[in-house]
C-alpha cells in the first residue's frame, strides 16, 4: 500500500493489551494504571480479522506489542495464527522480558520470527527503582533462554540523561559475546515521556566511536524498522540506533498501529485515529455469511488510515503534538 508520500506501508504493530507488569517511569509511571477491561479489548478474531484484511492490502511484518503482550493469554497461538496468514512473512514480539522463560517454548513453536527485549540496565537496584519490579534477573534468563531456543534476539535500551545514562557501554557489551543486536531508542516525548530528558542517539554514537575507532556502518538486514546500525569489529552483534527525534526517519515510515482498543492509528504523534470495532461488532454486518461485506468496510478503513499517514511527526516540537494517550495506551 502507497501512502500519499509514496511510501510503502506494509509493517502492521499490533497492540493487544494495555496492561503491564511493570511501571518503566518514562511510560507507564507507578501512579498510572490499565483502563480497558473485557470486551473493551478487542478479542482474537477481531485481531485476525483486521490483520488478514491488512494481508490482502499488502502488509507483510506484524509486531505484538502493548502494555506488556505476554500479560494476555494466549499470545502465542495468536502469533501462529498471524503467521499462517497467506501474505504474512514476520511476526515479532516486543516484551519486557519478565514473562518470556514460561512462554517461550509456546513462542517458537508457534513460529516467532524475532523477540525484542527492553532492558534499560543492568543493575538490579536500579532495574526496581527504573521499572517498579525487582524482576532484572528474569529478563536476564529471558534473554538467554530466548537465545538458547534459538529466537533472534535484540535489546532495546532506552536512555535518560542522570539516570542510566553511564549504562550506555555496558549494555553494548551484551553483543560482544553473543550474537544479539542492542539497540539505543530515543526517548519521546509521549505520554510519560514529555518532559523527560532522554540522550540522543548521536551522542552515544560518538561515544562508542572514540572507544572503539574502528567501528564501521553495518548495512547487513536486522529488521523492519528505521534503526541504522554498526559493528564493532570481533563483536558478535551489532549496535543499533533508533534516532526518532534528532534524526527523523519519517520518509522511511512503513508503519501503522493497531491498539488494543481497535483504533488503527496513522502516526504516534497525532491523535488521528480510525475505530474499527464499531463495524466489527455492528449487528447490521454480524455474522459467517456478513464476512465478505465486514472484509470490504475493514480494507477501506484500513486504506484510509494509510491515507492519513502525515509527512512526519513533529517530536522536535512537542506543542505540535496532538496525541494524549501514553505509550502504554497506544502501543509501543
Ligand atoms: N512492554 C513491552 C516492552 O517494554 O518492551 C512492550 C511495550 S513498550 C511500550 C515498547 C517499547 O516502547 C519499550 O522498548 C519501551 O522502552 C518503549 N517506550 C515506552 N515509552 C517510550 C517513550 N516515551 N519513548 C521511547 N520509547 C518508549
Ligand atoms: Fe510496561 Fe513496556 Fe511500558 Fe515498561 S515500557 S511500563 S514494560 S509497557
Amino acid at each position: 500500500m502507497k501512502d500519499t508520500y509514496q511510501r510503502n506501508i506494509d509493517y502492521l504493530r499490533i497492540s493487544v493489551t494495555d496492561r503491564c507488569n511493570f511501571r518503566c517511569r518514562y511510560c507507564m509511571p507507578p501512579e498510572e494504571t490499565a483502563v480497558l477491561t473485557g470486551r473493551e479489548l478487542l478479542n482474537d478474531e477481531e485481531i485476525l480479522e483486521i490483520a488478514e484484511a491488512a494481508v490482502s492490502l499488502g502488509i507483510r511484518k506484524f509486531k505484538v506489542t502493548g502494555g506488556e503482550p505476554l500479560i494476555r493469554p494466549g499470545v502465542p497461538e495468536l502469533i501462529g495464527n498471524l503467521k499462517r496468514l497467506p501474505g504474512a512473512e514476520q511476526v515479532t514480539l516486543t516484551t519486557n522480558g519478565s514473562l518470556l522463560p514460561d512462554q517461550l517454548e509456546a513462542l517458537r513453536a508457534n513460529g516467532l520470527d524475532t523477540v525484542n527485549i527492553s532492558l534499560d540496565t543492568l543493575d538490579r537496584e536500579r532495574f526496581a527503582h527504573l521499572t517498579g519490579q525487582d524482576a532484572l534477573l528474569r529478563v536476564l534468563e529471558g534473554i538467554r533462554k530466548a537465545q538458547e531456543a534459538g529466537l533472534r534476539v535484540k535489546i532495546n535500551t532506552v536512555l535518560r540523561r542522570d539516570e542510566n545514562e553511564e549504562e550506555w557501554h555496558s549494555i553494548a557489551l551484551l553483543a560482544k559475546d553473543r550474537p544479539l543486536d542492542v539497540r539505543f531508542i530515543e526517548l519521546m516525548p509521549i505520554g510519560a515521556g514529555r518532559g523527560l530528558h532522554g540522550v540522543s542517539g548521536e551522542a552515544v554514537y560518538e561515544r562508542l566511536r572514540l572507544r572503539y575507532p574502528d567501528v564501521e556502518p553495518d548495512r547487513g538486514i536486522h529488521g523492519n524498522g528505521p534503526a541504522v546500525y554498526v559493528h564493532i569489529p570481533g563483536w558478535q552483534g551489532s549496535v543499533g540506533f533508533i534516532s526518532a527525534v534528532h534524526r527523523k526517519f519519517c520518509a522511511a515510515c512503513n508503519r501503522l498501529r493497531l491498539t488494543s482498543d481497535g483504533s488503527l492509528k496513522p502516526c504516534l504523534c497525532y491523535a488521528e485515529r480510525i475505530d474499527l470495532k464499531p463495524l466489527l461488532r455492528s449487528s447490521e454486518y454480524a455474522g459467517e455469511d456478513k464476512k465478505e461485506q465486514r472484509r470490504r468496510i475493514l480494507r477501506q478503513e484500513i486504506r484510509k488510515a494509510v491515507l492519513l499517514k502525515p509527512a512526519e511527526h513533529c517530536f522536535e516540537e512537542p506543542s505540535g503534538i496532538s496525541e494524549t494517550r501514553k505509550m502504554w495506551e497506544i502501543g509501543g
